[in-house]
């Protein structure tokens, strides 16, 4: 009773093992890193903090915010993109404690445990995502902090996530992202109040494609990230 789809967890193993090539698939991941850790950093201060990033992947995140400090447990249900991230520890000399388990089963094991809870470019890729944000948010510490990222769902998120992104640029393979799984702001703020948490900040992320640049802004037409906190 697992909320997960095979196929999803199916399409990132088989790219797992180019997770780390900064020019490969998951270059997109790797361009809007800085980004998202200063943003998560500068709410957070992640120094000493207790951190759990939920369907971690190959770890982009996960070691970038142990590089800062923060004692990071990694969990997702993809054996590969785990091993990937186990190995690359040994490259970049950090410390992560990954583990193969869903946020649903952790939060029974471990609840209220974290004192920042991650789940960036998941939620779309889940049956359900209601049920992700409630484990996540039976994760955090009262008091914690917790940033979910995602998609919106509109024509012109239609256009640039996957028309866009797959077909034209090319920045993601074919059939990475599944229009019909996009989430509202509105939406995912209403199943974080579902889950008892309090919503904080919506800042949205855009690409420029002429420069190749992206930045964090107002614009939450496309990609997105919730800060929520738990009460
Ligand atoms: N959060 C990472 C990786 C995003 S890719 C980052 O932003 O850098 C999506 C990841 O979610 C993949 O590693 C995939 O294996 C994982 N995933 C998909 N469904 C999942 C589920 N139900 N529970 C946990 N992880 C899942």
């Amino acid at each position: 009773m697992i909320n997960v789809d095979p196929l999803e967890i199916e399409k990132f193993s088989q790219l797992a093992h180019r997770w780390w090539d900064p020019r490969a698939e998951f270059r997109p991941l790797h361009e809007i890193n800085p980004l998202r850790l200063d943003y998560i950093d500068g709410i957070t201060g992640l120094g000493g903090k207790s951190v759990l990033d939920v369907g971690c992947g190959g770890g982009i995140l996960a070691e970038g915010m142990a590089a800062r400090g923060a004692r990071v447990t990694g969990i997702d249900l993809g054996e590969k993109p785990l091993k990937v991230a186990q190995l690359h520890l040994l490259e970049s000399g950090l410390q992560v404690d990954y583990r193969h388990v869903a946020p649903e089963a952790l939060a029974r094991e471990a609840p209220r445990s974290f004192d920042v809870v991650t789940c960036m470019e998941l939620l779309e890729h889940v049956p359900d995502p209601s049920v992700t944000v409630a484990a996540c948010a039976g994760l955090a510490k009262p008091g914690g902090h917790l940033f979910f990222s995602t998609i919106n769902r509109n024509l012109k998120a239609y256009l640039l996530a996957v028309v866009g992104a797959e077909y034209v640029l090319k920045l993601l393979p074919r059939g990475t992202h599944d229009y019909a799984r996009f989430i509202k702001p509105s939406e995912l703020a209403s199943m974080c109040r579902a889950a008892g948490l309090e919503i904080g900040h919506i800042i949205g992320m855009t690409y420029n494609p002429l420069t190749r640049v992206y930045a964090l802004g107002s614009d939450t037409d496309v990609n997105y990230i919730l800060h929520a906190t738990s009460p």
